[in-house]
């Protein structure tokens, strides 16, 4: 919302002011200038500054210290909160992840430190002054990301500024350098140095600020991709029969999916179901006397290969069973024609039919651009359960024990047949379900008399 972000805006104006009347220099400062240069709202607003943090500390009355050795302060002003950072140079690089030590400098060193020029520029907001000491104009003008300095050593320093480049090349559909690309393909092999739950989250920035088809391409292109996710690399080549996949291989119709992620509208789950749902086709692969390729048992085997991979990426736990579930369901909708009534329910009843329906549709997409399951379950699905979602089961587990059944394997499916038979309509009450048990399952003939 343009009104909302605005007096975000001013309240990061307000803090830069405060700074300045108490004699220190205050600036926009990285992300939020480069946003604004593109007619972007920014999301958030950081702040540079020669004061130290301890005078930041002293100059607002609510501030939290998130890195005190680096001079950085949280200012919380009138429920919103900026990130204010003292001037700083990075000394020697340690794990190449951060600095053993900085030293507090000005603006020019400041700029220095970041990783893109294009990331960094500084921004008068009282005069509307860019101050770029780094040629961040010229590039963002032209759509480059170039390191700031000798790539090869940036990127030795951080290894996440390599996948940084890529998120951001992708994100604003631009090109890299060709230095800094060269230096990025040089240390890509290197990238697993850092930590994973550091790479997880650059990959799913990737997968879900948009352009994600173009991130994947470039990390391919780089040679990331080859060293972070081999198995999707590796679907490369594998061949599908053209009926039902025109588009070509299975790397070629994974990035066409790719291409249709939505920012909003499709969350980090159904991101990496969509690039892991053909992750174990190439195991699957079977040529057929007819000439035709089949990958059967794809879904159930992708399963857990999909969640072992968002583990590697050091996602939840709960996201790696959600993408397990739509590998292994991606597609059950092809059925749907063909089920009894309760199936069917049953299906669309469940809790992420949504996604594994929009997982279905992207694919879909990608492919033959046949949507008629895909169509028919979204009719079905508003029929059978818009006013009526799935309903409580009549019969329960402590029915089939009163009525003297032993727990057991048996239970399950007793109970799975008599809710079945509640959503054909053929039971409607307790009193029926009860019956319904009696005549189709009785009990073991426990108690007899001898
Ligand atoms: P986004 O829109 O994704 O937040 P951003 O550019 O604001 O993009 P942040 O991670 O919020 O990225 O970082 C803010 C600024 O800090 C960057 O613009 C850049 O100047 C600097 N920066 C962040 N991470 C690094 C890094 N790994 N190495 C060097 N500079 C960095
Ligand atoms: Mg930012």
């Amino acid at each position: 919302m343009r009104g909302a972000v605005s007096r975000t805006r001013e309240r990061a104006l307000a803090v830069v002011r405060r700074l300045r009347a108490a004699g220190h220099e205050a600036l926009f400062a990285g992300g939020c200038v480069r946003d604004e240069l593109l007619g972007l709202d920014p999301d958030d607003y950081d702040i540079a500054t020669s004061a130290p943090a301890s005078v930041v500390q002293e100059i607002f009355p609510r501030t939290i210290p998130v890195g005190l050795q680096f001079g950085v302060v949280l200012v919380l002003h009138e429920g919103e909160s900026f990130e204010v950072a003292t001037f700083r140079r990075d000394g020697a690089y340690v794990d190449h992840r951060r600095p053993v030590s900085v030293e507090f400098s000005d603006a020019r060193h400041d700029a220095e430190r970041r990783d893109f020029t294009v990331n960094g520029m500084f921004l008068d907001p009282e005069t509307g002054q860019v101050i770029d000491f780094v040629g961040g104009r010229a590039d963002l003008a032209a759509g480059v990301i170039r390191a700031i300095g000798d790539p090869q050593a940036r990127f030795d320093e951080d290894r996440l500024r390599l996948l940084r480049a890529v998120r951001f090349a992708a994100r604003f559909g631009w090109g890299i350098d060709p230095t800094t690309f060269a230096a990025i393909t040089r240390l890509a092999p290197t990238i697993t140095g850092i930590a994973w739950e550091r790479i997880g989250d650059e990959v799913v920035k990737i997968l879900t600020e948009g352009s994600a088809r173009r991130g994947f391409e470039l990390l391919e292109d780089c040679g990331l991709l080859q060293v972070l996710l081999p198995e999707i690399a590796a679907l490369r080549g594998v061949a599908q029969s053209p009926d039902h996949h025109p588009e070509g291989d299975v790397l070629t119709h994974t990035l066409l999916c790719l291409e249709k992620l939505e920012v909003g509208r499709h969350d980090e789950a159904l991101a990496l179901a969509v690039l892991l749902h053909d992750v174990v086709k190439p195991a699957c692969a079977e040529q057929r006397p007819d000439g035709r390729i089949t990958f059967h048992g794809h879904c159930e085997r992708g399963a857990p290969i999909a969640a072992d991979i968002c583990l590697r990426l050091r996602r939840s736990r709960d996201t790696a069973d959600r993408v397990a579930w739509l590998v292994a369901h991606h597609l059950r909708h092809v059925d749907a024609p063909r089920m009894r009534i309760a199936t069917l329910k049953r299906f669309l009843g469940q809790p992420g039919i949504d996604q594994l329906l929009e997982l279905t549709r992207i694919d879909a997409l990608s492919a033959s651009g046949d949507l008629a399951a895909y169509e028919f379950c979204v009719a079905k699905r508003a029929e059978l359960l818009a006013e009526e979602p799935l309903p409580e089961p009549l019969l329960r587990g402590t029915d089939l024990i009163e009525l003297g059944h032993r727990p057991g394997p048996l239970f399950r499916e007793i109970l799975d047949r008599a809710f079945d038979a509640q959503l054909e309509g053929e039971i409607t009450t307790v009193e029926a379900a009860r019956s319904w048990l009696r005549e189709r399952h009785p009990a073991p003939d426990r108690g007899a008399p001898a």
